[in-house]
């Protein structure tokens, strides 16, 4: 049986072992972190579901919506209420604006993002094995890929693991084409310079008939704020993004400045707090390496290079960044990591 060993269990990992779990391949995956999901990361806290990575995907994300319709899972459409807050403090007032009505739908998961990671994981049937960070990689006639406690061999390799990652924290013996190498490192990871939060309370005070919590804020600590409410888990909850001036904080501190925005806004409600959760993903070292360049939003993403199969259609790599159609998002993962499986299950024919 041929073996594929593929690096990363994210979404284009796992999309890519989902592809070949009827295949006479032997799929093994090697994973960093002691947790599925990568860059999709739903907490639990409090009963509640909070979202410190992807959340959301609309109408033109074709190979996701394939993919949740196959695997069953439910999602719903993302409610922003009839009109959003704007803070244009402190160099303007706080104002409300309507949203347009006529805007396309976005959409998210009923039971969370890693809903869908767990199914996937279990109907691609591979077996995973956490915390084995890979740290070298060399082919010859075999391919060998090392971590600190094994050497896992290989016939085909996929690294569905962000670009710039690989270029910082892999050593390939050969060594990678310089050309090669500095896309990989030019490659902007989307997301990895954002900080998430999300907060769980009592009671969704914040909703009124016309506004139900979205909120605009480019010079405030949270930049950008949806509801998460759920009325059939009892869930009260708001998500967005805060501003990443504040990375530098500890966690105390931006929540107490996140609370102390809310009361700016809310100052008569009652606030009975349930849990708070904030991720900076710049300190995530599975995403972010430690000296990344500072590249602009989307930097290279979908750049075909990046597809280019290398020693004889022996290594490819499929992180979400790779794909040609929505590189960076969740689609993009889920539709380079099917792509990789096809090419390779056209290899074994
Ligand atoms: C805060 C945030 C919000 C986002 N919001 C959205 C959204 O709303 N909608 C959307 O479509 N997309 C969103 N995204 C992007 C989306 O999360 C990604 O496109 C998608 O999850 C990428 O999947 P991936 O498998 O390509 O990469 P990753 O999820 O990064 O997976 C790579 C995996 O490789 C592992 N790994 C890394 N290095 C090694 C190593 N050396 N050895 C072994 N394993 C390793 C990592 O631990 C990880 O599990 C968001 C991302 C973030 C961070």
């Amino acid at each position: 049986m041929p073996k594929v060993l593929i690096i990363g269990a994210g979404l284009s990992g796992l999309s890519t072992a989902y592809g070949l779990r009827n295949s006479n391949f032997d799929v093994k995956i090697l994973e960093a972190r002691s947790r599925l999901g990568g860059r999709i990361f739903t907490i639990e806290k409090e009963n509640s579901q909070l979202e410190m990575g992807a959340t959301w995907f609309g109408p033109q994300h074709t190979s996701l919506i394939q993919l949740i319709k196959e695997l069953k899972i439910p999602f719903k459409t993302q409610d922003n209420g009839a009109e959003a807050l704007y803070d244009f403090r402190p160099k303007g007032n706080i104002e409300r604006f309507q949203i347009p009505s006529q805007g396309a739908a976005t959409y998210k998961f009923n039971h969370g993002t890693s809903h869908l990671i767990e199914t996937l994981a279990e109907a691609s049937k591979a077996k995973i094995h956490f915390d084995e960070v890979v740290a070298s990689i060399s082919i010859d006639e075999h391919i060998k890929v090392s971590t600190s406690t094994a050497v896992f061999e290989a016939d085909y390799l996929v690294l569905s693991i962000p670009p710039q990652l690989i270029s910082e924290g892999i050593e390939f013996r050969p060594k990678l084409s310089e050309t090669f190498n500095q896309l990989l490192q030019d490659t902007h990871t989307w997301m990895s310079d954002s900080i998430k939060f999300s907060i769980a309370y009592e009671d969704a005070f914040w909703k009124s008939q016309q506004f139900i919590g979205t909120l605009m804020s480019p010079h405030q600590i949270i930049q950008e704020m949806y509801d998460h409410s759920d009325n059939e888990r009892d869930q009260n909850a708001l998500v967005g993004f805060l501003n990443s001036n504040y990375s530098l904080l500890t966690w105390e501190e931006r929540k107490e400045k996140v609370m102390g925005l809310l009361e700016s806004y809310y100052p008569d409600e009652k606030r009975p707090l349930k849990a708070y959760a904030d991720l900076n993903w710049r300190n995530e070292l599975y995403t972010t390496p430690k000296n990344a360049k500072s590249l602009a939003p989307h930097q290279n993403n979908g750049n075909p290079k990046l597809r280019d199969s290398l020693f004889d259609n022996r290594l490819f790599f499929s992180a979400s960044e790779t794909a040609q159609q929505t590189p960076g998002y969740m689609d993009g993962a889920v539709h380079r990591g099917r792509e990789v499986a096809d090419f390779l299950l056209d290899l074994s024919d």
